[in-house]
Parts: C-alpha cells; sequence; structure tokens
C-alpha cells in the first residue's frame, strides 16, 4: 500500500524537474548522481550507529572517514570539483574540511606564486594537511589582540613563533586536534623596525614521519562540542615555545618581509579580507540546504504523522494539515529555497571579484562583497539555527530522537553564528560601511552605489512610499535603520561601535534581507518567502514609518496565510523533492523518499547493539545487580 507521503507526491503540480534545475547547475547534478550511489553503498559511510560513539572513538571514525574518502577519490579519479562535491555531501565537517576549505583555499589567495607551487601540490597529496589557525584561548574576535608573536630573526633569516603566555594558547582550531601537521597561524609580525599587526605563517606543528608533535610544539585536542556537534572535527589547542621556521613561510603575496628585515606593506589593506570573505561567502548556501534537509524530514514526517481525527467516522488528520504546524513549516521552506537562491547569487559575485582581483589587480567590488558576505553570513546563520530548531519542535516527540536527524543538523549549524566572527561583532562592520556611504551620499546624491547598496538613496530622497511594492519596503525599512543609526552616532560621537552594537545587528540583517529577497527567482515559494520576511520585520516597518496603520500590518499577516493556503500539501511535497536528497544524505531514517516511517524506526531500534548481543547482555547482568537477587539479600 502506498504511503501517504507517496499519495501526497502523486497529487503535486509542482514541476519539480524544472525547480531542481534552478537549485544546482546541470553539472551539479550530475556530479551528485555519480557520487551520491558511491557514499550510499559504503560501509564506512553509514550512518545508524554513529550516536553511540564517544569523542575518542569519534576522533577514530572521523579518521576512518577521511582516509575511506580520499581512497574513493583516488580510486575513482575524482576531479577537484568532484572531490569538493565529495566534502559537502558529508553533513558533517571532518578532520580534513578545514585542509581543504580554509589551508590550502587561503595560501592560494594570500601566497606568492612561488609558495602556492611549492605548497599545494603538498596539499593535495595530503603529505601536508594543515588548519586554520588563528583564535587563542584568551582571544578570538579581538583580532589586534592576538598575542602570538613571529619575530624576525635577519641573522638566521628565519621567524621565531612563540605563545608568550598560557592564554595565547591557540584554541579551537579545527583540522588541528589529531591531524594536522601544518597550521596557518595568524601571529603578530615582529620586526627590527617594529610590531606590523597579524599576518598569516605556516608552522610545521607534527612530525610527517611519525606524527609525533615537533620540538617545542604542545599540541592536542579540545574534546566534545555543546550539543554533541561537530563530533567529527579535531578542534584543537597549540602551545609554541620559539619554534624556528624560514622567512619563506609567511604568506606575502600582499605584504612582504625581505631579507635585511625591511617591510613592504600590502597596497590595500583590505587585501588580507579576501580569504576571510571565501570562508564567510560559503555560509549562506550551507546554511540553506542544512535547513532545507530539515524541512524535508519534517514535512515528510508530519505528512505520515497522524494526531485526532474530525470526527469519529473519520481518519486521523495528518499533523502536516493543522494551522500552526503549515505556518511554521512552510515559511521554513521557503527561507531554505531563499538562502540557497541568494547564497548562489553571492558566491556568483565572489567569483566575479575574484576575477577581476586576478586579472587586473581590481579590487573595487570588495567593499560590496565584504559587507554582503558578512551580513549574509549573520542573517543565514540566524535564521537557518532558529528554522533548524523549529522543524524540530514541528516533529513532535520524534523530533527529539537521534532517528529524526534534525538534531544532528541543528547541532552541526549552531556555531556557525559563531564562527568566521561571531554575528554581533561582525555586523558593526556592516553598519558602518553603510553609515559611511549614506554620510556620502548625503554629501554628493549623485555619487555611484553598489548595487546592494541602491536603497540608501530612499534616505536621501525621503523614505515615502510611492509604490505598494513589498521589496521597496524592505529597501525603505533598511535605509531607514541605517538613516536612524547614521543619527544615533552623529549625535554621540563619544559612543564606539560596540555601543551601537545591538542596533548594528538589526541593520545587518536588514541589509541582508534586502539582498535575500531580490535574489529570489520566481517560484511557488518567493512570495512567500517576501511576505514572511515583512511579516518578521513589523515592527521595524511600524518604527521606520513604512507601514503607518494597523490595517496594512494586517494584510501583510494575511497575505502571508493566503500564501501558505495556497501550497497544497502535494505542492509542498514537490518542493522537497525538487532538492533531490538522496535518503542516504538525510540524517536520520524518517525523512526517506517512501515515507514508511514507524517499521524503519521499530528495525533501527531492534539492530542497535544496546538491545542485543554482547552489549545488551551487559546490560541484562548490570540491570539485575539493581533488581536481582544478589543486591536484595545484602539489605
Ligand atoms: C565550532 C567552532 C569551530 C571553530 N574553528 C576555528 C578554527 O578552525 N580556527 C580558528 O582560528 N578559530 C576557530 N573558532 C573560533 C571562532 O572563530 C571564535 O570563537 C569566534 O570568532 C568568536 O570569537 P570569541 O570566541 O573570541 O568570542 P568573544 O568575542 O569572546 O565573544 C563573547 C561574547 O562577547 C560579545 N562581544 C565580543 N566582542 C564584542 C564587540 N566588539 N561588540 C559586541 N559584542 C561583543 C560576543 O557577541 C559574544 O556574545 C571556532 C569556533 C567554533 C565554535
Amino acid at each position: 500500500m502506498p504511503s501517504d507521503l507517496e499519495l501526497a507526491r502523486a497529487t503535486s503540480s509542482v514541476d519539480a524537474e524544472s525547480i531542481a534545475a534552478l537549485l544546482r547547475t546541470p553539472n551539479e547534478r550530475a556530479v551528485r548522481a555519480k557520487l551520491l550511489p558511491i557514499f550510499a553503498a559504503d560501509q564506512v559511510f553509514a550512518k545508524t550507529s554513529r550516536p553511540f560513539k564517544n569523542h575518542a572513538q569519534n576522533m577514530l571514525y572521523a579518521l576512518e572517514m577521511s582516509k575511506r574518502i580520499l581512497e574513493l577519490r583516488d580510486t575513482h579519479k575524482w576531479t577537484h570539483e568532484e572531490w569538493k562535491a565529495a566534502l559537502d555531501l558529508q553533513n558533517d565537517s571532518l578532520p580534513i574540511t578545514l585542509h581543504e576549505g580554509a589551508f590550502a583555499t587561503v595560501i592560494e589567495a594570500q601566497g606568492t606564486d612561488a609558495q602556492r607551487d611549492f605548497w599545494i601540490p603538498k596539499c593535495r597529496s595530503y603529505q601536508v594537511i594543515g588548519c586554520y589557525a588563528q583564535t587563542e584561548l584568551a582571544h578570538g574576535s579581538n583580532v589586534q589582540g592576538l598575542e602570538t608573536i613571529a619575530k624576525f630573526d635577519p641573522a638566521t633569516d628565519e621567524y621565531i613563533v612563540s605563545s608568550p603566555r598560557r592564554e595565547s594558547t591557540k584554541w579551537w582550531i579545527g583540522g588541528m586536534g589529531v591531524l594536522a601537521n601544518h597550521a596557518l597561524v595568524q601571529a603578530i609580525l615582529e620586526l627590527p623596525s617594529g610590531r606590523k599587526g597579524p599576518h598569516l605563517f605556516i608552522v610545521p606543528i607534527r612530525n610527517q614521519t611519525t606524527h609525533r608533535p615537533l620540538p617545542n610544539v604542545t599540541v592536542g585536542d579540545i574534546g566534545p562540542k555543546a550539543y554533541g556537534g561537530f563530533c567529527y572535527m579535531d578542534n584543537g589547542y597549540l602551545h609554541l615555545s620559539s619554534v624556528r621556521i624560514p622567512r619563506a613561510n609567511m604568506l606575502q603575496r600582499f605584504a612582504s618581509v625581505s631579507a635585511d628585515g625591511s617591510y613592504t606593506p600590502a597596497k590595500h589593506d583590505k587585501l588580507s579580507y579576501g580569504s576571510m570573505v571565501a570562508l564567510r561567502a560559503g555560509i549562506p548556501i550551507n546554511s540553506g540546504w542544512n535547513l532545507a534537509r530539515a524541512v524535508t524530514i519534517a514535512i515528510r514526517y508530519c505528512i505520515n504523522r497522524r494526531q485526532f481525527s474530525p470526527s469519529k467516522t473519520e481518519v486521523e488528520s495528518q499533523v502536516l494539515t493543522y494551522a500552526s504546524t503549515k505556518m511554521r513549516l512552510y515559511p521554513l521552506l521557503a527561507r531554505s529555497y531563499a538562502y540557497i537562491f541568494a547564497g548562489r547569487s553571492l558566491w556568483a559575485l565572489y567569483q566575479q571579484f575574484l576575477e577581476s582581483l586576478t586579472k587586473d589587480g581590481d579590487i573595487s567590488m570588495l567593499p560590496e562583497i565584504h559587507a554582503l558576505s558578512t551580513a549574509l553570513k549573520v542573517k543565514a546563520t540566524w535564521d537557518c539555527v532558529s528554522g533548524l530548531e523549529e522543524a524540530r519542535k514541528c516533529m513532535g516527540g520524534h523530533g527529539f530522537s537521534h532517528m529524526s536527524g534534525v538534531g544532528s543538523l541543528f547541532a552541526a549549524q549552531t556555531p556557525s553564528q559563531t564562527y568566521e566572527g561571531d554575528n554581533y561583532v561582525i555586523s558593526q562592520q556592516i553598519a558602518r560601511a553603510l553609515v559611511k556611504a549614506l554620510g556620502f551620499l548625503k554629501q554628493m546624491p549623485d555619487a555611484p552605489l553598489p548595487d546592494s547598496f541602491a536603497y540608501l538613496r530612499l534616505a536621501v530622497n525621503g523614505l515615502r512610499i510611492t509604490k505598494d511594492d513589498d521589496l521597496h519596503m524592505l529597501h525603505a525599512r533598511t535605509a531607514g535603520l541605517v538613516e536612524e543609526l547614521a543619527k544615533e552616532v552623529a549625535t554621540n560621537p563619544e559612543k564606539g561601535w560596540t555601543d551601537h552594537s545591538w542596533t548594528a545587528a538589526r541593520v545587518a540583517a536588514a541589509h541582508a534581507d534586502v539582498f535575500v529577497c531580490s535574489s529570489l527567482p520566481e517560484t511557488p515559494l518567493t512570495k512567500l518567502h517576501i511576505l514572511s520576511t515583512l511579516v518578521a520585520a513589523l515592527p521595524e516597518l511600524l518604527e521606520t514609518g513604512v507601514v503607518t496603520s494597523a490595517q496594512s500590518a494586517k494584510e501583510l499577516r494575511r497575505r502571508q496565510g493566503a500564501e501558505v493556503e495556497g501550497l497544497s500539501i502535494g505542492d509542498v511535497v514537490g518542493l522537497t523533492d525538487a532538492f533531490e536528497f538522496d535518503d542516504w544524505e538525510l540524517p536520520g531514517v524518517v525523512g526517506g523518499k517512501e515515507g514508511m516511517v514507524y517499521g524503519k524506526m521499530l528495525k533501527t531500534v531492534e539492530e542497535w547493539d544496546i538491545n542485543k548481543g554482547e552489549m545488551g547482555e551487559e546490560i541484562r547482568r548490570m540491570a539485575l545487580e539493581i533488581t536481582g537477587k544478589g543486591r536484595r539479600s545484602k539489605l
């Protein structure tokens, strides 16, 4: 008999195929179709026994997965693109993830040609495995406050790299705990002429033959993390006591030091932001896909789940038919689409920037890319993390089981609000850029502006809404917020940006909303996302005078509700099918394509060691020590 999910799918009027073609390029789809069966068939990547491992077992398992994925790369002769896609298919970061995503990427971006030629082939062959070591025990956000020192010694043409205090120990470094043999260390450059601020140095930390720490290096793993998240990532610590490295190990594409210790600064002080931008620019799309996985699981589950019947004679209703379930899940589905599309647009802009940087050394797009990637990182991580938790709640009790898979997606996603810059800290960078741009515009109203800043003209021309246009309302709200912040800054010159950090976060989120809502192609979810964004922004729309009456506010809510009502259950199945998730790719056991939920849950628990075999016997013996005759006779 077909499941409720299959019956719903049969009624879908959504053209899942053409929507799938909007979500991924033909090449991306072909690569996935090639890779997914390989992972699904490989026992190393089986997922059911994963929740029972402790941290040390997880580390061993993470190394086993890393080794196996490299073997698969070599066996199948994957292209670089296929290799990157294979890493993306793992829902969890592995010890090798940041070797690829940060260590090698930053060497490519900030190394000279000679440095790239020397290090990148070693990175590709995994002879050199690296990590990105910026954060210290006592300092993270405050990069200027980092204490690790790289002192140049002209006599030997070397840097002496040291952690001066216990507090300057590098901490949180992904890939460092058990695997990396090199670290890209962010340290203060000290030259005979004085200190030059943080620069990047490649520091060998483990012997490449024995894998033991090198002399004067203390390195290890910082242990399990909140919610059991990042459990296959070996976040580590590193203390350096006068470790000598050659001068050639400072990345010097932009700033450099010559043999006599003289310093050539970067032409543009923002050039080193490039690699930070690259890391941030990838976060919104990944967050969108993570939310898409959770919403797909939750929607499929809530179609199969039935509770309460309208009358004694009718079958129980699917929980997805309840207003409060639909009003939570459908906007989340729209949100996941929105961040996937906006993430794609951001990535395309970033590629455009890279191209003009590499070809002509043109950095004119950098301020826009920096502001957008930061704003989107902030808003996408906040929205996707809150969405993941909401999706779990929509699934009732089973949502809290590891078998739902949503918990592990949440645990993996939640630190994204903190890493690559704490959201409240980095929001200030965007707010500052927008306030500056507005000030500039007020002096020169016809000055050119990047597209994503264009709405600021409304703050100069007056916030009057000239047309009843949803996007225009978002533009006016953001312009109004920037204007308010600019006034706050101007009237309180004694205050620093940290004093404005609360308002700055709202400005950053609003700036992201404008870009996200303007990036959406036409799908059955586009209006719903824009209206949900407007409804969430209602307090600010009222504060900035964009919405002026209770009636207009109610109308937005009414239209959002109508969009949700306009989607049939079959349609949302079609829209989740368009993600083309393979069952292996979705964590847990209840979000599968066919929708047979309870049978799978029962089969899964019956197969767990805790319920059978040696472990089951051990548990039975221990339980008897509590309930059995032996203990009672001692009473
Ligand atoms: C899972 C994970 C992986 C990581 N991987 C790496 C890695 O591979 N390499 C690496 O170098 N680092 C890594 N980090 C570290 C991470 O980048 C930092 O933790 C992050 O940048 C936040 O900095 P912090 O810890 O110093 O927070 P803090 O700055 O100490 O933040 C504490 C609180 O103070 C607030 N705050 C701080 N400054 C301000 C301000 N100016 N204005 C307003 N509020 C402020 C913050 O909002 C926050 O609420 C990782 C962290 C995590 C959680």
